[in-house]
């Protein structure tokens, strides 16, 4: 299968699951995950007309994009892996999201950044719904409070919540679990649903799903 064919068997997978419950299609936004993904086949992406797409390394998301943003002013990137502070001004510099915003400390120093530069990313809440000792995240107890400090102390615009649910346990529960995190908090987008399990995460509500090895190929 190419490229062409993936893509369009993924949106309408994206479109018959929005329309199935009850959703609009354009609300669910696709993000190519393209970490570890050979140059060819990111620009067969962007060749068939794909602009939003997702890194988590702030590093290898700067080789890979710096300079195709200047070729494709529509660009959107998206941050989806974990931030260390002292990359902070790199990834405020390079993306226009961050999914993976997941300690008090990283909120005060993308605040700090966004407020020397000017430049105000939009950002998510990741939450560690499985309660995972080494998983990054929010646990679900200490969500509102950090949402307050995130908007009242920094200033953050806070969009909503993205979650990575334990390898072993079935996803839609903490894709319905963020959901109703989301809907008391009052958060509108949801990051969650990958490769393997976005299908179940578009009826829960999904707003952006990441997907990696399904619209690529499997990393190696
Ligand atoms: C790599 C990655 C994905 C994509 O995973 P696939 O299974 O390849 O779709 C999604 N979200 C995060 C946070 C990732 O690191």
């Amino acid at each position: 299968m190419n490229m062409q064919t993936r893509r369009k068997d993924l949106q309408n997978t994206i479109a018959r699951a929005a329309k199935a419950s009850g959703r609009s299609p354009s609300d669910i936004h696709l993000l190519a995950v393209s970490k570890q993904q050979p140059d060819a086949l990111i620009e067969a992406a962007l060749q068939e007309g794909q602009r939003c797409f997702a890194e988590n390394r702030v590093q290898e998301a700067q080789e890979r994009w710096t300079a195709r943003r200047a070729a494709y002013p529509d660009l959107q990137l998206h941050l989806i892996g974990p931030l260390q502070s002292n990359k902070v001004a790199e990834a405020v510099a390079l993306f226009d999201m961050i999914h993976s915003l997941d300690r008090p400390k990283l909120a005060a120093a993308l605040a700090q950044e966004m407020r020397k530069t000017g430049r105000s990313l939009p950002c998510l809440i990741q939450v560690n719904t499985g309660e995972e000792p080494q998983k990054a995240g929010i646990l679900p107890p200490d969500l509102p409070g950090f949402l307050l400090e995130c908007r009242d102390v920094h200033g953050l615009e806070i969009r909503g919540l993205m979650c990575i649910p334990p390898q072993d346990e079935p996803a839609a529960l903490h894709f319905a679990f963020l959901a109703k995190l989301a809907r008391r908090l009052a958060l509108s987008d949801l990051s969650m649903g990958m490769s393997a399990d976005f299908e179940k995460a578009v009826p829960l509500g999904a707003t952006y799903v990441r997907i990696g090895t399904a619209f690529f190929q499997p990393r190696t």
